[in-house]
């Protein structure tokens, strides 16, 4: 059984994300996407926030599962009999990066390989930090995420403002 994970903020998921993941799915007979806790990063939903996002947007994937890990990456995907790490690039700005992270997991232990898959074009200048700054601006972000984590961000965007408006 081929399993593949793969790991990021997801935060939130997005229709870049979502592609890379069709994608995996027909190469591995399940594919584990897992979130990590990245508390440094100052995440917009909490790492069960995240999980329950992608899990909806998920649901009509078998093979997928949305689980989160904390610690190192590559301990947690040999702990699981995974055969791969996949990665999404999306332009040349990605590679360094990826590059760097996947010798490094390999360094950590030759046992498992990085996958890496490009996108539909469409969806190469798509990142959840670009999606986050649009919507913050109220800018239109449907094309750009699922439905659930659409409804999500209108509801934090919405909270946001009530409490604004709020007197001190
Ligand atoms: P991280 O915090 O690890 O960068 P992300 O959730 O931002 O986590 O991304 C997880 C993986 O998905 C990374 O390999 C990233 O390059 C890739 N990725 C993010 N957005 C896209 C996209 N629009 N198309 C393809 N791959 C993407």
């Amino acid at each position: 059984m081929k399993l593949g994970i793969y790991p990021g903020s997801f935060d939130p998921l997005t229709n870049g994300h979502l592609d890379v993941i069709r994608r995996a799915d027909k190469l591995f007979d399940r594919v584990i996407v897992a979130i990590a806790n990245n508390e440094s990063k100052k995440p917009m939903f909490t790492k069960e926030e995240r999980v329950e996002l992608a899990s909806e947007s998920l649901s009509d994937m078998e093979g997928v599962s949305v689980e989160t890990f904390d610690g190192l990456l590559v301990d947690y995907a040999v702990g699981k009999g995974a055969q791969a790490i996949i990665r999404g690039l999306r332009a040349i700005s990605d590679f360094e990066f990826e590059f760097q992270l996947a010798l490094m997991n390999r360094h950590l232990d030759s046992s498992i390989e990085t996958i890496f898959m490009m996108p539909k074009d469409k969806y190469t200048f798509l990142s959840s930090r670009m999606v986050k700054e649009v919507a913050s601006l109220g800018g239109d972000i449907k094309e750009f995420v699922p439905a659930p984590v659409l409804r999500a961000m209108l509801e934090r965007a919405e909270e946001i403002k009530r409490h604004s408006l709020q007197p001190e």
